[in-house]
């Protein structure tokens, strides 16, 4: 089958031919027919010190696919072949204390599709039956596909009550830009998203996120001033990784409130930890998804009229994966969807 592979501890990948994955008698093979880049697999690409001391090598990339089952383990009694289907490629272990609670989104465990054990980047991907999700027919191929990072923005945005409160979003990358549309159908008042990329931003203001604004050009404080916003933002979700957005935030909260951080920090950095104090402000991380109840929240939410499709820019054939991930390292685009047809 096709593949994209980490060959080498070096930067770049290889679309090359690799054996179909095994199939064990809990797991389901899934004929892959999109996927998406994720910022992830750009770390991976670009071989960071994160990459470098997390991924083994080789490796078949990717975790954001849609699917159809094409065989099925012995023990699997819940899909049949055919079926459509995305997944959760976060694989738990089951027998931690989380795991064994229920709250498999807090296993210590985790095991990452496409970072830890071969990935959705080829023709083909075996994953447990219980990370199988069936995809109603009203939902397109390439919107289950990036319903993986679709997942960290519900994740985030439904962490605080969302009724009636104003909202800071940083970072209008994909995922910020998801989080402000769903704070927005969560019932939020005012929803500002900030990036200092222009592109990102008009990206943001043309799926509907009216107060999309560079903090290098415009200050929160102003843009509060102008929406008519006097003490401060109640809710905020951080979806950039960047320092000076984390500070910003901060910044800009009202005195209880609350924030969602998603966004990864490529190196450690201060904050004015007194700010958190004499604010009161509640900080909450966030990692992946809150496993299948985000997965019921996310298809719920498309098919009550959420349309994620303007979000994806650009659709290319795998062959041209290059061109995909150049287009990702330079941040002008929105998700970027690979065919596998
Ligand atoms: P992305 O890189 O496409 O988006 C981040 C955006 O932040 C970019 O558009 C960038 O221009 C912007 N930004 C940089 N500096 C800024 C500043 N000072 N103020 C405001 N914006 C600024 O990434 P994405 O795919 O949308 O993901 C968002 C973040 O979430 C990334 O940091 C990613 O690593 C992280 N992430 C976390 C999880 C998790 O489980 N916690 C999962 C997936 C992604
Ligand atoms: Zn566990």
């Amino acid at each position: 089958m096709r593949a994209l592979v980490k060959a080498t501890a070096a930067p770049g990948l290889e679309l090359r031919d690799e054996p179909a994955p095994e199939l064990g008698p809990s797991d389901v093979l899934i004929r892959v027919r999109k996927t998406a880049i994720c910022g992830t697999d750009v770390h991976i690409w670009n071989w960071d010190e994160w990459s470098a001391k997390t991924v083994p090598v080789p490796l078949v990339t990717g975790h954001e696919f849609c699917g159809e089952i094409a065989a099925i383990g012995g023990s699997v009694t819940k899909l049949t072949v055919g079926q459509r289907v995305s997944g959760e490629g976060h694989i738990t272990c089951g027998r931690c204390r989380n795991c064994r609670a229920g709250r498999g989104h807090l296993c210590r465990n985790t095991l990452g599709v496409g970072v830890q054990r071969p990935g959705a980047f080829a023709d083909y991907l075996s994953l447990p039956e219980a990370n199988v999700v069936p995809i109603p027919d009203d939902i397109p191929d390439e919107v289950a596909a990036i319903f993986d990072p679709f997942g960290n923005s519900v994740h985030t945005a439904l962490s605080f009550d969302m009724v009636g409160e104003d909202v800071l979003v940083t970072g209008a990358g994909p995922i910020g830009i998801m989080g402000a549309m769903v704070a927005r159908r969560a019932g939020a008042r005012k929803v500002v998203i900030t990036d200092i990329n222009e592109d990102r931003l008009a990206l943001a203001r043309s799926m509907g996120i009216e107060h999309a604004v560079n903090p290098s050009r415009t200050t929160l404080r102003e843009v509060m001033a102008e929406i008519g916003m006097s003490e401060g933002f109640d809710v905020g979700l951080e979806m950039s990784g960047a320092a000076p957005a984390v500070r910003d935030m901060i910044e800009a909260m009202n005195n209880g409130g609350k924030i969602a951080l998603l966004g990864i920090a490529p190196v450690e950095f201060a904050i004015d930890w007194n700010k958190v104090i004499f604010k009161m402000l509640t900080i909450k991380g966030i990692y992946g998804r809150e496993i299948f109840e985000t997965w019921y929240k996310m298809i719920g939410l498309v098919q009550g009229g959420l349309d994620l499709t303007p979000l994806i820019t650009h659709r290319l054939p795998v062959a041209d994966f290059r061109e995909g991930f150049e287009l990702m390292r330079a941040g002008t685009c929105g998700k970027v969807v690979l065919d596998w047809s």
